[in-house]
């Protein structure tokens, strides 16, 4: 029996319990945790995302600013922003809103970010963090992946050994942190890409199947293996203006075990992640002022 995994409740659960830490913490006469976006430009997309952003921030109780610079603001600029959050207390997750123009060198602003306030994960140090397995150390886990590995946990169980996993798509936002987290949990794990040959053939070898590419219905039946988890990334507008995924969900749903729909999926749990992140970083920031580490 196919089980459709409802990322909007899960979602939900997880705000809940971050809103009731934050008020442990407050109760405590403690710091909040507080999330900084920067967004540059006005791509409208990313308005709407980072609306939701700022008002599911709010709602579980963080200080929560939105720092929006025109589009036609320069490296040294957003620099200089990046660099006054840096050393503000007041912020624990500093995030830049992708994409940036294109007269921005992204790579370098994600690089300025400091790696403690890293909230998306994607600064080179914490990306090596990722793949050393340093569990330790590791601060904040890019949000998508950490949302599925969390459905994957639940769904099935922490302990992928002996399992198959592939990973259709190599972003770095998505396909290839997700892959170091199928590997860190014990899958044996293929990452497909556009230049691969029979993308199919591996998908059909999948116990777990994770499609982030942006084709709509890429995914179909023939595709998958009887009884597979398939978590679909993928968010597609079709010329009717309905939203869809990478994976032909109702031809695909009753082959599976279990099956994130779009919209509905993936989604809910990207922020419910970004919220969970900024206050791990919270958390660790609390953690190495009492040990004077830093
Ligand atoms: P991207 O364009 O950066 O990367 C796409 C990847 O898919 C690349 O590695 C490319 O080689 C691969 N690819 C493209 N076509 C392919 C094909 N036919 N077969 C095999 N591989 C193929 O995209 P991204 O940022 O990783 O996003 C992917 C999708 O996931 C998009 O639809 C995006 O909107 C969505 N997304 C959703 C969330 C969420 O929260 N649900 C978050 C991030 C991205």
């Amino acid at each position: 029996m196919t089980k459709i995994i409802d990322g909007k409740a899960f979602a939900a659960e997880i705000r809940a319990e971050i809103a009731r830490e934050v008020e442990k913490i407050k109760a405590a006469g403690e710091q909040i945790p507080g999330l900084a976006v920067i967004m540059v430009g006005d791509d409208p997309a990313s308005a709407i995302y980072v609306k939701s952003k700022e008002k599911q921030a709010q709602e579980v109780g963080f200080l929560s600013t939105v720092i929006r610079l025109p589009a036609e603001t320069s490296q040294a600029e957003v620099l200089d922003v990046i660099d006054k959050l840096n050393r503000n207390p007041d912020y624990h997750g500093i995030l830049l809103q992708l994409p940036v123009p294109a007269h921005l060198d992204k790579d370098a602003l994600i690089a300025a970010i400091s790696p403690k306030k890293d909230v998306d994960g994607f600064h080179p140090e914490n990306v090596g963090k990722l793949w050393y397995s340093d569990r330790e150390h590791q601060t904040a886990i890019p949000c998508t992946p950490l949302g599925c590995s969390l459905i994957l946990e639940r769904y099935v169980g922490s302990d992928l050994n002996g399992k198959n996993a592939v990973m259709i798509g190599a972003s770095n936002v998505v396909g290839k942190p997700m892959a170091a987290l199928l590997l860190r949990m014990g899958a044996t794990v293929s990452i497909c890409h556009s230049t691969t040959l029979d993308v199919a053939e591996y998908a059909r070898n999948a116990d777990i199947l994770i499609v982030a590419t942006g084709n709509a219905h890429l995914v179909k039946a023939s595709w998958v293996k009887e009884g597979a988890v398939v978590l679909d990334v993928g968010i597609n507008r079709l010329a009717d203006g309905s939203i869809v995924g990478d994976v032909d969900f109702e031809a695909v749903k009753d082959k599976t075990a279990a099956i994130t729909p779009v919209p509905g999926g993936i989604g809910p749990m990207t922020i419910a992640c970004l919220l969970k992140n900024t206050l791990t970083l919270r958390k660790t920031k609390a953690l190495s002022s009492n040990t004077n580490t830093e």
